[in-house]
């Protein structure tokens, strides 16, 4: 991935959020000193000045390398997942998804709180399809695709069976990742798509609007995990 020229104050930063992280990753796959995406890189240069206390950073993959699931959510949340550094940790985001996942015995407890706290998944991993807050949650197209490389790279060095898919956009990069045609795979809650190589599971969005309006509700949403359970037990 090509890299703008860092600044001495962000290759310190780097260094110090290379410790601060659950997991270290393959460069290929999550660099944390990625500037491919201008918007995103003064997005988070801002931050850095505003919310000096958040990780402001490329948030990394986190959960089992070897997992059989993996999850693709959307983008790393402004109060959440930017600033602890954990995918769906430290917002409302994370509540569902990872409750399920304990209930389904994806992880060893219920909440994720921060990078240190003991929490953990088996079998199972969680990425997004773009690794830098957006402004508004809402990253553009072109974020979407340059981001799209370290997901690709994710899935050819931690081949998963099963990939659970939170929104549009999200099963929408997957596609893109495994080679496949847009059109030929739609988008539903609860919608499965055999590509082959792994089977793609869709499920709405974890987030807050989503669960307070009822557009995603518990049983909903544990419909698709018990799916997912079914087809990597069969
Ligand atoms: S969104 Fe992805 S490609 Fe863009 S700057 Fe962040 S890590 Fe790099």
């Amino acid at each position: 991935m090509a890299k703008a020229k860092l600044s001495e104050s962000l290759l310190n930063f780097e260094v110090w959020q290379a410790g601060a992280m659950d997991q270290q990753w393959p460069s290929s796959l999550f660099d944390v000193g990625c500037t491919a995406c201008p918007r995103l890189a003064e997005f988070h240069e801002s931050n850095r000045k505003l919310l000096p206390g958040h990780f402001n950073a490329p948030v990394p993959p986190f959960g089992d390398v070897n997992a059989e699931l993996l999850i693709v959510g959307l983008a790393p949340g402004l109060n959440g997942a930017n600033r602890t550094g954990r995918p769906f940790t430290g917002d409302f985001c994370g509540e569902l998804l990872y409750s399920t996942l304990n209930k389904f015995g994806f992880a060893n407890r219920p909440v994720s709180v921060a990078v240190g706290d003991g929490f953990a998944l088996s079998n199972a991993r969680v990425s997004n399809a773009v690794k830098c807050v957006p402004p508004q949650n809402k990253p553009l197209p072109s974020e979407i695709t340059i981001c799209n490389s370290f997901l690709t790279n994710e899935f050819a060095l931690h081949p998963p069976k099963a990939v659970l898919a939170l929104g549009l956009v999200a099963h929408q990069a997957v596609l893109k990742s495994a080679g496949q045609r847009q059109s030929a795979f739609k988008f539903g809650h609860a919608a499965q798509h055999d590509l082959g190589k792994f089977r793609l599971f869709d499920s709405y969005h974890v987030s807050r609007y989503n669960t307070q309006t009822g557009r995603l509700t518990t049983p909903m949403f544990e419909r698709v995990l018990s799916d997912i359970q079914e087809f990597l037990k069969a």
